[in-house]
């Protein structure tokens, strides 16, 4: 299959586009680079550095694909609550911009991120897919209209498409060291550096943290099966980790206990999350997630070996 992966050189993209040519696809990326690096870009796929913005490049880059998995985004909440109209484009304007260069595929698939952010104030837990949205930041509600834009192209236009919403995701290439980076590459950078662990209020907050290995199998599978849904999928397994449980569990790793700051609590931050997975597991049935003990002990590794420090996106 020739499979068009956007942000292809992010976190998320990179390893996808990875796997993909890994089990014989033809791959294409597209990336602006805005918080991509082009070091993640895996050798052997064809790589467009342009924006999804760019209809033109964007339409040269999806010519042919029998598959889109449409990751490129500005993928922050501080950063959305900072600058919401270029969220909002990158975001909601972007997918559109896929979305309407996959009408001109033969048989369109497009697999769209959306994220667990779209829950935000509703306090149900598990989060399941019918529960209503309430998001709490430009960021959340720019996905919110990504996935909604990919449900409706499958009923006004014929788009197979399929709208996960990611939970937590972490792993190697997720960089850490900036203002925005994600809990998890934030702690265990500043764990190996032997600084106290920043936590944003009690760390009490719990998450439904997701191996990035655990979503390439579940989007490699969901593009070689074509898969569809009406509705939007959430895409993690139901695990409920507080911060202070993942702390503990890093410190084990890590063989030692780990100190802490704790500062006031970030706008725009859900209490809780925590997935009901029963729609994932009737659509992808064979996936077996990575447990939170070895996805750290790959993070770890990646930090201490692979990883160095690079200009830091705005
Ligand atoms: P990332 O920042 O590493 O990857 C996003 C990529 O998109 C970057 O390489 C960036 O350069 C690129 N990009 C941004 N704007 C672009 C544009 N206009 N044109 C082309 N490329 C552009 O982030 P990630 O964590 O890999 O996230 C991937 C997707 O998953 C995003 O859609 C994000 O919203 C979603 N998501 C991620 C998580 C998570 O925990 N990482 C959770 C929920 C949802």
């Amino acid at each position: 299959m020739r499979v068009l992966v956007t942000g292809a050189a992010g976190f998320i993209g990179s390893h996808v586009a990875e796997r993909l040519a890994d089990s014989g696809h033809d791959v294409v990326g597209i990336d602006d680079l805005s918080t991509g690096e082009i070091g993640n870009v895996p050798v052997g796929i064809e790589f467009e550095e342009a924006s999804i913005l760019d209809e033109v490049r964007l339409a040269a880059a999806i010519g042919g694909a029998d598959s889109v998995v449409h990751l490129a985004a500005r993928p922050s909440v501080p950063r959305s609550i900072e600058e919401p109209m270029r969220s909002h484009h990158a975001n909601a304007t972007g997918t559109l911009n896929v979305l309407q260069a996959a009408r001109r595929l033969d048989h369109p698939h497009v697999i769209v991120a959306s994220s667990s952010s779209v829950y935000g104030a509703n306090p149900t837990l598990p989060k399941h897919e019918e529960l209503a949205a309430q998001p709490l930041s430009p960021y959340a509600v720019s996905k919110l209209a990504a996935e909604q834009y990919a449900l409706a192209w499958q009923q006004s236009y014929g788009v197979g498409t399929l709208a996960f919403r990611f939970f937590n995701v972490y792993g190697p290439r997720q960089a850490p060291g900036h203002a925005y980076a994600a809990v998890i590459p934030a702690f265990v950078h500043a764990a190996l550096a032997g600084e106290p662990l920043t936590i944003h209020g009690d760390g009490t907050q719990s998450r439904d943290f997701t191996y990035v290995g655990t979503v390439t199998d579940v989007i490699t599978s969901a593009v070689e099966s074509r898969t569809t849904c009406p509705s939007p999928v959430n895409l993690a397994f139901g695990t409920r980790t507080t911060l202070l449980e993942m702390i503990g569990t890093l410190g084990s790793v890590l063989g030692r206990p780990l100190e802490r700051n704790h500062v006031n609590p970030r706008a725009g931050d859900v209490a809780h999350s925590q997935a009901d997975n029963s729609l994932l597991r009737s659509l992808v049935p064979d996936v077996q997630p990575v447990e939170l003990a070895d996805g750290l002990r790959r993070t770890i590794d990646w930090m201490t070996t692979a990883w160095a420090p690079t200009t830091l996106p705005s």
